[in-house]
């Protein structure tokens, strides 16, 4: 395994740490402020259009597409150090059309769209002109088992009728948000795993209906995580995505490049924590020295360090699996940084809280926004115990024999 950066990686990565630093950051405390003025929660700041124009001249747009024709053409393992600073400012994804859950859903339009399905949807979200949202997760079934999503995609003619009660619609309260792609029972006597269809769903078609923002740990944001009902929705039959019965396959691979780029941007959400807790630990005094002079906060930083390398070299091994051996190959790799990575950016950046004492918990820094991030991934794109489940099963199925 070779993960030194390439070229091309290297130069991205001094491209995008820039922009940062000089274009993003400058910009953050304009976007709140338009943010705030707005009233709603769920504006979109006129700036961060010329973000998007800035990013784009500069050539950082659509960067996590391997393809050449759409994206920036970089393997998983170029993309990983340029995602994860994508991931020190949580502007910077949109910015870049790098953003989730638009980037697993460009994913899979590019791989299972029609052209037609790609002209009116794929197009306008590699040109950054609309966002999209992801409708799999049902308030009455345990939506971490895929295979129980229980709302109906039936054919009727040359339309396919939808009725679905989704929640964590997550961005669907977006203004500029266009289409949904929906998970439902298109054959209710199929096999499990060929049970369900996904559909594209353009967000003006009537019966549809944001019901409401569901708040996570208090705070009602970005597009929101959204309730959403799909009250006999008709679509034309040319919006299924992919063949009937194949909304499992696609929702697994949907997931995982999905999965892996949440990991990298954690990463680089832990590394700026850990910037933030060195700079103020040298600051601030306490008992008579600098915090960094404790023997306390001494080992807070270097536990951090030494937890923010071993996410990354799993990280790249699980990038460079998918490389070489394909996203299937690569599971139990993407299953175990999955929970690794949460949990990582979780622990630094609580350690980075608390150094900062009170200020820690205000909106005044970035860390609490970035905790309730990392949180919240430990159960997005699946819970920590099915990845876990996955990986024991793996190990344990080679002693089989031993079973009496
Ligand atoms: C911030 C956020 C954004 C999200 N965005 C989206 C989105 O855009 N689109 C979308 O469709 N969904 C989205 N989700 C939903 C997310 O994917 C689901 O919450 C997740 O799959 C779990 O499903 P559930 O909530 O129904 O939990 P359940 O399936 O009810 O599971 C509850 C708990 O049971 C435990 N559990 C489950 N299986 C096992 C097992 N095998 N062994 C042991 N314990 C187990 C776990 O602790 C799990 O957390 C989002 C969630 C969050 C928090």
């Amino acid at each position: 395994m070779d993960f030194a950066p390439t070229p091309r990686a290297q130069q991205l990565c001094e491209q995008v740490r820039d922009f940062v630093a000089t274009v993003v950051e400058p910009a953050t405390p304009i976007y709140v402020a338009q943010l705030h003025e707005s009233g709603d929660p769920h504006a979109h700041p006129p700036v961060m259009e010329e973000l998007k124009a800035e990013a784009r001249q500069r050539g950082l747009w659509n960067l996590f597409l391997p393809d050449t024709e759409h994206g920036a053409g970089l393997t998983n393992l170029e993309y990983a150090p340029v995602c994860e600073i994508l991931g020190h400012n949580p502007l910077t994804p949109e910015a870049t059309n790098c953003a989730a859950p638009d980037t697993g859903n460009m994913e899979i339009l590019h791989q299972f769209g029609t052209p037609l399905q790609q002209e009116q949807f794929l197009r306008p979200l590699l040109d950054g002109e609309i966002r999209s949202c992801f409708a799999m997760t049902e308030p009455w079934v345990a939506s971490s088992d895929a295979t129980n999503i229980a709302s109906s995609i039936e054919r009727d003619g040359d339309h396919y009728v939808v009725n679905a009660h989704k929640w964590f619609t997550s961005g669907a309260a977006s203004p500029r948000c266009r289409v949904a792609i929906v998970m439902g029972v298109s054959d209710p006597g199929a096999d499990p795993h060929r049970r369900h269809s996904m559909i594209l769903v353009p967000l003006d078609t009537p019966g549809y209906r944001m019901v409401r923002s569901l708040p996570v740990f208090g705070h009602d944001a970005g597009g929101g995580h959204c309730e959403t009902l799909f009250d006999n929705v008709r679509v034309p039959a040319e919006y299924l995505l992919g063949e009937e019965g194949g909304g499992f396959a696609i929702a697994q691979a949907r997931l995982g490049p999905g999965r892996i780029h949440h990991c990298m941007r954690l990463i680089g959400g832990a590394e700026r924590a850990l910037e933030l807790m060195c700079a103020r630990a040298q600051q601030r005094v306490a008992f008579g020295k600098p915090l960094a002079d404790q023997g306390v906060i001494q080992s807070h930083v270097a536990e951090s360090r030494i937890e923010i390398e071993q996410a990354r070299l799993l990280t790249m091994k699980a990038a460079w699996l998918m490389d070489t051996v394909g996203a299937k190959g690569a599971r139990f790799e993407i299953a175990a940084i999955k929970v690794v990575a949460a949990r990582m950016a979780q622990a630094v950046i609580d350690r980075a809280i608390q150094l900062f004492g009170a200020a820690g918990v205000t909106d005044d820094w970035p860390l609490a926004q970035m905790w309730t991030y990392a949180r919240t991934i430990r159960l997005a794109d699946g819970p920590d115990e099915v990845h876990l489940m996955q990986i024991a099963r793996r190990e344990l199925r080679r002693y089989e024999a031993f079973r009496p």
